[in-house]
């Protein structure tokens, strides 16, 4: 309960607010007991490194931009009382998978609200290797950002790493639309996706409801794709009522909350979704159930 009225004190929708602390009451009669949510799209950075990281983006967002460190991710966590999240490396040159992932494991390894994904680069060799490694390593996930990473997704050389991902039943998470306010060639929108998904399993992940700047051809072919999809930096790019359309058609149980952070705010993308959210049982999939069932957490 506590949390759900931290969430409506700090919003920022203050028009919205009535609506939003209903509806959070709502939640917060039922939910009691068992109330968890996960951001399943967080990152986090050395501290001398973060600033350069966060500020790389060109965006016309960067008023919301927050302080990119461990620091950071967990003052974020802690005012809208995010309970667990999913922390996601990216490892943007060949044979950098050490340092990069080795930071967020060993933050996480001291940190239990903290959930280590991995990151690895196609043009690493023996990267298909290191996916193995990591699944043996309890890691749930790897998560893929091309536009960054400078690749293609139907590369015949992402085969093999596709096959270690679905062997181990890992979770795959992929960036998708433009970085920032940049379009690159690389940019991914879910028909990019059609013809790759029978080689991940049935665990992947697309950020940003299936590409940040998705356009409405996009939208209808993102509603048939069997994938789940994660909701971080939907405030910026829906008005609401394009929110709860997309949210009813993708349906509440493909759904994962997801904030960006410290690109995203996480206060404004919760607000936003608890706005949108039709009831408290979607809620529940969206920002819990979902993300607990794909992690594995109990
Ligand atoms: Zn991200």
């Amino acid at each position: 309960m506590k949390k759900l009225l931290k969430i409506c004190k700090t919003s920022f929708i203050i028009p919205l607010l009535p609506t939003v602390c209903k509806k959070l009451t709502i939640i917060a009669q039922k939910t009691y007991n068992t109330y968890m949510i996960i951001d399943f799209h967080a990152h986090c950075y050395p501290d001398s490194l973060s600033h350069k990281a966060v500020y790389s983006i060109d965006d016309d967002w960067k008023d919301e931009f927050s302080e990119g460190t461990y620091r950071g991710l967990k003052k974020g966590m802690a005012e809208v009382g995010i309970d667990k999240a999913v922390v996601l490396p990216v490892c943007h040159k060949p044979d950098h998978e050490d340092v990069i992932n080795g930071f967020v494991f060993e933050l996480t390894l001291k940190d239990d609200s903290l959930i280590p994904f991995a990151s690895v680069h196609p043009d690493t060799v023996g990267a298909t290797g290191l996916v193995y490694e990591y699944a043996k390593k309890g890691i749930k996930g790897i998560k893929f950002h091309p536009p960054l990473q400078r690749f293609d997704i139907a590369s015949e050389k992402l085969l093999p790493i596709y096959k270690a991902i679905k062997d181990c039943g890992l979770i795959a998470v992929f960036h998708c639309g433009k970085v920032g306010r940049e379009r690159s060639e690389l940019d991914l929108f879910p028909t990019d996706f059609e013809k790759i998904l029978h080689h991940l399993g049935d665990k992947v992940v697309l950020a940003h409801m299936g590409g940040y700047g998705i356009k409405r051809d996009e939208l209808d072919v993102l509603y048939n794709l069997p994938v789940y999809v994660g909701t971080s930096l939907s405030a910026r790019q829906f008005t609401i009522d394009e929110y709860t359309e997309a949210i009813e058609k993708i349906g509440a149980d493909r759904l994962l909350f997801g904030s960006d952070v410290p690109w995203g705010d996480v206060k404004r993308e919760l607000d936003y979704l608890a706005h949108a959210c039709a009831n408290v049982k979607d809620w529940e999939k969206i920002t819990c159930e979902n993300a607990k069932r794909l992690l594995g957490i109990n």
